[in-house]
């Protein structure tokens, strides 16, 4: 039985879903405790809940521990299972990190798999549908394993109700682990605005604000295609495709602030960014540093990456993603880029 302490390090949900994810896949039991526990509403919130289901259905698993509110959970893994599979989560939480929970044992299945994912498709603090479409499955896919996602319905907090469907397939020889340092020339950059449920101008006055900060014309920005009954919901999304990656930044909006404010949110992550040399930005480094560590354990090669910043979760998810596979991370920093390199062990 693995013993983590939910609380080391950035102590949030995803130590919970590298943990379930790297249980499953590698078959080993985990006893968490202290789950969030430093969080203002600790323990496991709804969304958690829902991808401790979600690992348990897929392994079989006997769960100790899976109720609403709980700091500790023993989970013990049967082996992974491929197939069809439905999860919802019945609030507006993420079902993006569901499918962050199982995706990493499925892609080691024997079989391709379905998942049908209800619930949240856009929420700050959750990897964005397109975020996973455009940037992160197409890393999947340079490892050897395919990765489709079709987005059904968009999902806003707090209505929720948003349709996934991902189709996962198995590399045939195992992951493949790549090294990514540089991001290569820029191809194109654009901007799409999810407003559905509010005013016209919601949508026009924060493209607008984006595309003159960052000296974007006309034909790069434009109204995204939400329906209108999937609102209301707010969600400024530019992509950055580059030679060798794609990046998507999201900026989300509130009641609070204006669209003014939501844009310019955005032109700092952009900014961030642009000004570092770092290949993948933070939120795809921490998702990015476990895809590789599975290719390296699965292949006993070396992966490496750049990035524009090592973040609190990037750090604990290695050091989570450690206890679990045979594998080691080196982290070095530089000003305008870090480099992780992981490597299998010993
Ligand atoms: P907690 O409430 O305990 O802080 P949580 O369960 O909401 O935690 P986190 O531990 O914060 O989850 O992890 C969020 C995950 O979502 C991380 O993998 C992070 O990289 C990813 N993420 C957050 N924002 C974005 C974004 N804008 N684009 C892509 N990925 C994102």
């Amino acid at each position: 039985m693995i013993e983590l302490d939910g609380s080391q390090g950035e102590g949030g949900g995803q130590i919970l879903r590298t943990s379930l994810a790297l249980s499953v896949a590698t078959g080993q039991p985990v006893a968490i405790e202290k789950i969030r526990a430093g969080r203002a509403k600790p323990g496991l919130m709804r969304q958690h809940l829902a991808c401790v289901h979600a690992a348990a259905e897929i392994s079989g698993a006997q769960v100790e521990g899976a109720e609403l509110g709980s700091q500790s959970l023993r989970f013990v893994p049967g082996p992974v299972r491929a197939g069809e599979y439905r999860f919802t989560i019945a609030s507006a939480g993420s079902c993006m990190l569901v499918l962050q929970t199982v995706l990493p044992p499925l892609l080691l299945a024997s079989a391709p798999s379905q998942v049908h994912l209800r619930g949240g498709t856009h929420n700050p603090m959750a990897p964005p549908f397109h975020f996973l479409e455009r940037a992160f499955a197409p890393l999947v896919r340079r490892m050897g394993a395919d990765l489709q996602l079709v987005l059904r319905r968009c999902g806003f907090y707090p209505a929720g109700g948003g349709e996934v469907e991902a189709t996962i397939v198995p590399a045939v020889n195992g992951l493949r682990p790549f090294d990514l340092v540089a991001r290569g020339a820029l191809l194109s950059a654009r901007a799409e605005c999810l407003a559905p449920g509010l005013a016209r101008h919601v949508a026009a006055r924060e493209l607008e604000a984006l595309g003159k900060a960052m000296g974007w014309s006309g034909e790069q920005l434009r109204v995204g295609t939400a329906r209108q009954n999937e609102g209301p919901g707010n969600a400024l999304l530019a992509t950055l495709a580059y030679e060798h990656v794609t990046e998507v930044f999201t900026a989300f909006g509130e009641k609070t602030l204006s669209a003014e404010q939501v844009a310019h949110a955005l032109v700092k992550e952009l900014r961030d960014f642009q000004k570092s040399q770092g290949a993948v930005g933070p939120h795809l480094a921490d998702q990015l540093a476990l895809l590789l560590g599975l290719a390296a354990w699965q292949s006993g090669s070396a992966g490496t990456f750049t990035c524009s910043e090592v973040t609190g979760h990037t750090r604990t998810n290695c050091e989570v993603i450690e206890r679990f596979l045979p594998v080691r991370y080196e982290i070095s920093g530089a000003p305008d880029a870090a480099t992780i390199t992981v490597r299998p062990a010993g």
